[in-house]
């Protein structure tokens, strides 16, 4: 079996349902197990509401109203018979959102966060299993939440692979396609869980895990994996064979086309990863496997933008070391904070994080009371994978550098935003 993933932009309004119609009728649908994203930017909306329901409550309805008109507008596109059940299948899922909503008790962000998050992935998939059944592609719906396990640590979970294992092993037929969620998944309450924003591909590699699949393939708005995000560089090349090494140092540093954790299990099995692109199904894309180091052997860009860079000296210049960047890592766990880049000297420390969470402030108070902190905000954090000069200086470009941090394959270089 294989695993196909179709992200948002790949499912952003009727006419790329219509095309990823067109891709499986291209592939082929037997043996396909498909992982789907909320629509376009549902993700976002979906977070805004979660965001007035804890504020005043004002914008909330509205809010929901919104998501509702977006989905509305797709279905009433792909199904020209208006009684069609479809209708009534996403009424009931906006009936239980806003049941949700109405009779929650619990003030945990992160829990509610899950329970109301989900449903764009709910109705994505909805949505598409009927349309595709209209369409004659024969499909099997399935809610992830129950073959995806996990812990409890809401909006940013592990996976229990033992039970996730026995769960998605059970009962998958043969020649059938399969359509499920990405990003979800529950836990022993059987409350929803989230994987971390983007981590639909990681679902993917999940089940390719578990089913042992020949393949997993993402698709994507891009011909593959480029060596730097065309959103952020000019004249951007493709690069045709990556190894999983290689692959999981660009996911790592911030190539945000690969969610970083799906490369871990997919290697582990040995699993090729095709990256592709969704207008031009058959194009070669990117392969990601075994052992091929990186083709065309070129520099890649990697930025990571509004990043905190935080630099750290003792109060009374005694050496930090391992008693105090033991306790400086706690803090930086404690807080949520996703390091990205550190340096340490025999008095100063530097990090360069993601503060993915919010708690800047609040980590920021803790420490001054124990060193000196200068920290820097909206920063961007440029790595370059197998570079050169050439490829440093047109970083450089006449910016301040805050910090830079050289290894043989990789430089990273931290600078004020422009
Ligand atoms: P999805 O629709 O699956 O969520 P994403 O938007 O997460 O897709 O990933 C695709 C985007 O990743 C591209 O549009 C591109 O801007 C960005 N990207 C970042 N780094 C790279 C890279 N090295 N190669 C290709 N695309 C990249
Ligand atoms: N829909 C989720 C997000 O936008 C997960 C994903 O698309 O990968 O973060
Ligand atoms: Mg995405």
């Amino acid at each position: 079996m294989r695993v196909y993933k179709f992200g948002g932009a790949s499912v952003k309004d009727a006419e790329a349902v219509r095309n990823l119609e067109r891709v499986l009728r291209l592939t082929g649908v037997d043996d396909t197990f498909v992982v789907i994203s909320a629509m376009g930017k549902t993700t976002n909306a979906m977070e805004e509401i979660v965001d007035s329901y804890f504020d005043d409550k004002k914008g909330m309805v509205e809010a929901v109203a919104e998501v509702y008109e977006f989905h509305l507008k797709i279905v009433e596109n792909l199904f020209e018979d208006k009684d069609h059940a479809i209708f009534k299948s996403i009424a009931a899922l906006f009936d239980e959102l806003r049941g949700f909503l109405t009779w929650n008790k619990s003030p945990n962000y992160n829990f509610v966060y899950d329970q109301v998050v989900c449903y764009g992935e709910l109705l994505s998939t909805v949505i598409i299993s009927t349309y595709l059944n209209k369409t004659g592609i024969e499909n099997t719906w399935l809610d992830v939440r129950n073959l995806i396990k996990t812990d409890s640590n809401y909006r940013d979970v592990k996976v229990d692979w033992d039970r996730t294992q026995k769960k998605v092993s059970k009962g998958l037929e043969k020649n059938k396609l399969y359509i499920t969620q990405g990003f979800l998944g529950s836990d022993d309450n059987n409350f929803t869980t989230t994987l971390g924003r983007e981590g639909s591909d990681y679902s993917a590699a999940i089940i390719a895990y578990c089913i042992d699949a020949a393949s997993v393939t993402i698709w994507k708005d891009v011909p593959g994996v480029l060596n730097a995000d065309p959103r952020h560089f000019q004249e951007t090349r493709l690069l045709e064979k990556i190894s999983y090494r290689e692959a999981i140092e660009l996911a790592f540093y911030g190539a945000s086309v690969i969610h970083p954790k799906t490369l871990q299990p997919l290697q582990r099995k040995e699993i090729p990863l095709y990256v592709k692109s969704f207008l031009h199904p058959q194009d070669p894309g990117t392969m990601v496997g075994k052992g091929m180091g990186i083709e065309p052997e070129i520099p890649c860009f990697i930025v990571k933008k509004n990043q905190v860079l935080m630099k750290l000296s003792s109060l009374d210049f005694s050496f930090i070391v391992e008693d105090s960047i033991g306790e400086l890592f706690k803090l930086l766990h404690d807080y949520r904070m996703k390091v990205d880049l550190i340096q340490n000297s025999a008095i100063s420390f530097s990090v360069c994080v993601d503060n993915k969470f919010g708690k800047l402030e609040e980590l920021l108070k803790n420490l001054e009371g124990k060193f000196k902190v200068v920290h820097y905000e909206n920063v961007s954090l440029y790595t370059i994978r197998h570079f050169d000069t050439a490829a440093i200086e047109s970083l450089e470009n006449g910016r301040e550098v805050l910090l830079e941090q050289r290894g043989k394959e990789t430089v990273q270089l931290v600078v004020n935003q422009s």
